[in-house]
């Protein structure tokens, strides 16, 4: 028996890095995962790679910020395994700007990505979560979220309003059979960071390396399964020692 044998789960940024690490360990785990992005291509090639190794996947190609892209996603997911379990509700977008040339547009659409759709994605879940008083949600959020950086205002305003957002919907639903958890990563090796940026961040990094997504997909099963029952409200900071400085 798997740790997810037979849930079904919504991975946001399911096509590429994090998410797709996660897809991958959740369908050994005996998960049906339905894999959301903007990222047609690469969705539906890891989506039909997944078929092809026997597991249950489809794509859905959606932005997260949209609401009615976002109600299509769950409408598809019913129809097809008739029931909604876990979402891992990671997409997300991230650029270095200085702030003083932050256009509020770039601002704007850092923070709708980041923050609002994970806000729709969730709120979209418990609605089918309630139905049955139970379920689990896993946000990602950044170690960012902790502390601040140069350049990154945006990207780390929203990080920081996805672990307050975690908090607050846990305690919301506490009673009502609805976990809710955020993973906070450290640099993570995957296209998100720009291949020039690896090396000083591997440097930064106490342990002098990246994560690997695989790393993350692990702290993500935890807090989405059985393992972590008693667990809501909480973040899981996976960063190879950064914030312990
Ligand atoms: P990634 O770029 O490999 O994956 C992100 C995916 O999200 C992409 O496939 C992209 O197409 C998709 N996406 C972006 N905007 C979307 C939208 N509006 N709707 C649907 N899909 C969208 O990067 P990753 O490192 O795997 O990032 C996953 C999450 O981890 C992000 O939320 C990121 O902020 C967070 N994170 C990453 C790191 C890191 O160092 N890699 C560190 C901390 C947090």
């Amino acid at each position: 028996m798997g740790k997810l044998q037979d849930k079904v789960a919504i991975i946001t940024g399911g096509a590429s890095g994090i998410g797709a690490a996660t897809a991958q360990l959740f369908v050994a785990e005996g998960a049906k995962v339905v894999l959301v992005d903007l990222n047609e291509e690469k969705g539906q090639a890891f989506a039909a790679e997944l078929q092809a190794a026997g597991a249950k996947a489809i794509f859905i190609k959606a932005n997260v910020t949209d609401e009615n892209e976002v109600a299509a996603i769950y409408q598809t997911t019913i129809e097809t395994f008739g029931k909604i379990d876990v979402l891992f509700n990671n997409a997300g977008i991230g650029r270095v700007t200085p702030t003083e040339e932050l256009p509020y547009v770039e601002w704007r659409q850092t923070v709708n990505v980041d923050l609002d759709g994970v806000f729709l994605m969730a709120q979209a879940a418990i609605k089918e979560m309630l139905k049955v008083n139970s379920g689990t949600i896993v946000n990602t959020a950044s170690m960012y979220g902790w502390v601040g950086s140069p350049g990154s205002a945006a990207y780390n305003a929203a990080k920081g309003g996805v672990i307050n957002l975690t908090r607050s919907l846990a305690l919301e639903f506490a009673t009502r059979g609805i976990r809710v958890n955020a993973l906070c990563p450290g640099f993570i090796d995957t296209p998100i960071i720009p291949e020039e940026s690896k090396e000083p961040l591997r440097q930064v990094t106490p342990m002098q390396r990246l994560g690997q997504p695989e790393e993350m997909a692990k702290a993500v099963l935890f807090m989405a399964c059985d393992d972590s029952t008693f667990m809501t409200g909480n973040t899981l900071t996976v960063d190879g020692g950064y914030t312990a400085q």
